[in-house]
């Protein structure tokens, strides 16, 4: 049973008591109206804990009315709805209406609004009594506005930051840094995908380093899981990084001679090339000295020229990639084609069949384009970091994919899925501590809000003894040819207690299901194996570790990338390992930090304008648990204790209440702490609010129904 649905302000009590006697009658009326939920003002209704009675349907309602009614943001207790208008709203994000939210002394009276969270975070951040840092953590699915989000906050803090500032050079350094490293981020991670023309294929988390002044100082970026699998394969109609296109579109006469870029050819790898974004290369807008930007460029066309996906067969484009990569074409050749096996002590070689060479070229593309890309990450975090003595707290912007649920399910969705879990159980711990808290504060002793638990969910993906992740890396450790259908058995003997996995009896595929808070979902067990193990062929390593030109050399010097190792047994760090090491230090900072909860809306799946789909958007409102939330955090701030108290008198229930208000009296002259015991189960008196249960206001509701 889910408690606390009513809270009031019981100040003053006696008092008020006798005058609720004489103005009784005349209010009455008044009160039980404002009870009522009124549908023709339901876009106004600016917390959907306001909404009476809670229910899927009635959020749904009161969020559509709003859309409707052009309001995109809504509290949700402790957490902002966001919708998605897919159109620019003019004068929604201007630099006026971030000042008037920062200069005011109550932003949370104003509109509900992005800005009231960032001004939240960034007055909490220099906290009265210790500074906390903070998190603003957005969740939703692809194309909810995430990416807009962070990018809106960014702008925000890099304005704020800089109002009031002595040191206006460094600032506006920095914030040319920060903000200029989206672009290009986006433009190295991001891809047109079948749900988003500009969808983030890696997850970040920023750090905004801000001074003791609140000033911005410098920002670093943490990146999670990166597709780099698009490098070399696209869905149907979906697109590679926006970054090819860019390079293919922008580049001068000049610049293609030098990276070798036939005007003419059809790039397997870039679908859809005639879509091409307008605009010259990011990488221009980044402090990046001639030469560095020279290479990442070069990289990039050798990346690109991988994908000349005849090339194996065209002696012609082969040279192009030695050339552009600084390597030995016979070295470049046999790489690709001849694989070295350990037999007893002596190297074996053995020539690749055609689909295993089209295996290693791919392999060659996705670790060259993963490696640059961290390079990247790294260079700009390190045109952007303050000195450790400079900043002495940080706002951090969370932007990560959402759940995931499509036809076919594999490893990624399957590290996805787990990262919206763990941020799902740290919301939910967050929240409930808070709420508890406030109990105890009100000197109420029991603990009474049941919560959908997913701990079970996550046992079964990462948990020890046994679970999926382990047997997994179990698999991939003992290096063997790996089998679906075995796996899938092995899944069945040793995890099928948990209650979260499942096996549809229909399916022929080898496959697991898991029970997620979001929903249910199917994962292919076929690939997922190799996936997880990603192997990289060690001569294709050594091949560019030999380059050389010196920034493909220097992103393969220091040897930290796993590869297969010849002897097939070397230390293999699977996805998996490096996915749950980046998210569980991703969680320790969460966890040191005050989080804000914003859940991301798509309100269509066409990106439509100011077009809102019930069932699409009820289907993304479960995922999030958004009745669940209200729940925990729902209060009545609007109905004081007297309207309440009335209702109860009209609808004449069996409730002692001058019993109530006489225990909450007496408790707070002698400031004890009350039992469950002390009052009936229904109400609990803290010592300035009163809780309900749910099923005391369902009551309510239904003798209200009937005056
Ligand atoms: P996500 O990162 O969640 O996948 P994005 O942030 O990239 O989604 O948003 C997808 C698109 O929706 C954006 O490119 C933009 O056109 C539009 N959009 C998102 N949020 C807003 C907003 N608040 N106002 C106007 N357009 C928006
Ligand atoms: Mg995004």
């Amino acid at each position: 049973m889910v408690f606390i649905n009513c809270i009031m302000q019981v100040n003053g009590l006696k008092d008020r008591a006798q005058d609720l006697r004489k103005s009784f009658i005349d209010s009455l009326e008044e009160d039980i109206r404002d009870f009522l939920i009124n549908e023709a003002e339901l876009h106004t209704y600016d917390d959907l804990t306001k909404v009476n009675p809670v229910t899927p349907s009635t959020v749904l309602k009161c969020l559509q009315a709003r859309y409707s009614a052009k309001v995109f943001y809504t509290h949700a207790g402790c957490t902002l709805v966001a919708l998605n208008p897919f159109q620019p709203i003019p004068d929604l994000y201007s630099l006026d209406v971030m000042r008037e939210y920062h200069s005011a002394p109550q932003p949370q009276e104003f509109k509900p609004h992005i800005f009231i969270v960032a001004e939240e975070a960034y007055r909490n951040v220099q906290g009265q009594v210790e500074p906390m840092n903070q998190s603003l953590v957005y969740s939703g699915e692809s194309g909810a506005g995430k990416t807009w989000t962070s990018r809106c906050l960014m702008k925000y803090y890099a304005t704020v930051a800089a109002s009031s500032q002595k040191c206006q050079d460094t600032v506006e350094k920095i914030e040319r840094r920060v903000l200029g490293s989206n672009p290009i981020m986006e433009a190295f991670g991001n891809a047109c995908t079948l749900r988003n023309s500009n969808s983030s294929r890696f997850g970040k988390y920023i750090q905004l380093q801000l001074n003791g002044s609140q000033l911005l100082v410098g920002a670093s970026v943490q990146t999670f899981l990166l597709e780099k699998t698009r490098v070399a394969f696209q869905a149907p109609n979906e697109r590679n990084f926006h970054i090819f296109y860019q390079m293919m579109k922008g580049a001068t006469g000049k610049q293609r001679l030098e990276w070798m870029l036939p005007l003419d050819q059809d790039f397997a790898w870039l679908p859809h090339a005639e879509k091409t974004l307008e605009g010259k290369y990011c990488t221009s807008r980044m402090c990046l000295l001639k030469h560095e930007k020279r290479n990442l460029r070069r990289h990039l066309a050798c990346v690109d020229y991988c994908s000349l996906s005849l090339f194996m067969l065209c002696a012609g484009f082969l040279q192009k990639t030695a050339d552009l990569l600084q390597v030995p074409l016979d070295e470049l050749q046999s790489c690709l084609t001849v694989r070295t096996l350990r037999a007893g002590k002596q190297n074996v070689l053995k020539l690749c069949s055609q689909s295993e060479c089209s295996v290693r070229r791919d392999c060659l593309a996705k670790v060259i384009y993963a490696q640059l890309f961290d390079w990247l990450v790294t260079f700009i975090n390190n045109s952007m970091c303050a000195d450790r003595s400079m900043w002495c707290n940080f706002i951090g912007l969370l932007d990560v994919y959402g759940f995931e649920c499509f036809l076919l399910n594999n490893l990624e969705q399957l590290c996805i899925n787990y990262a919206n879990e763990k941020l799902q159980q740290h919301f939910v711990a967050h929240y409930l501590k808070a709420q508890q808290e406030e109990y105890v504060t009100e000197g109420l002793q029991w603990s009474f809000i049941r919560y959908q638990d997913n701990q079970g969910c996550l046992d079964l993906i990462e948990g020890s003894p046994s679970s999926i992740f382990s047997l997994l890396n179990e698999e991939c450790r003992l290096n063997r040819a790996s089998d679906a259908k075995q796996f899938c058995v092995r899944l069945q003997k040793e995890l099928s207690h948990n209650a979260s996995i499942s096996w549809d009896k229909f399916s022929k595929q080898p496959h697991f299901t898991v029970a997620h808070y979001a929903d249910k979902v199917s994962y292919q067990i076929e690939g997922m194996m190799e996936k997880n193990k990603d192997p990289v062929p060690p001569e294709l390593i050594s091949l560019l570790q030999n380059s050389q030109d010196s920034l493909l050399h220097s992103l393969f010097a220091d040897g930290d990338h796993e590869s297969e190792g010849l002897r097939g047994h070397s230390k293999v760090v699977t996805v998996i390992s490096k996915f749950r090491n980046s998210l569980e230090s991703l969680m320790k900072i969460l966890h040191s930090t005050t989080p804000h909860y914003t859940r991301c809306i798509k309100p269509n799946p066409d990106c439509r304008p100011l077009t809102f789909k019930r069932e699409e958007v009820i289907t993304q409102l479960e995922a999030c648990g958004i009745v669940e939330t209200i729940n925990i955090s729902a209060r009545c701030t609007d109905c004081n204790f007297f309207g309440l108290f009335q209702l109860f008198c009209k609808c004449g229930l069996p409730i002692p209440i001058f019993d109530v208000l006489n225990v909450v009296l007496k408790r707070r002259a002698s400031n004890s702490t009350l039992s469950p015991d002390d009052n009936n189960n229904m109400v609990h008196c803290g010592r300035t609010k009163v809780f309900l249960t749910h099923s005391l206001l369902e009551m309510l509701e239904v003798h209200r129904n009937r005056v």
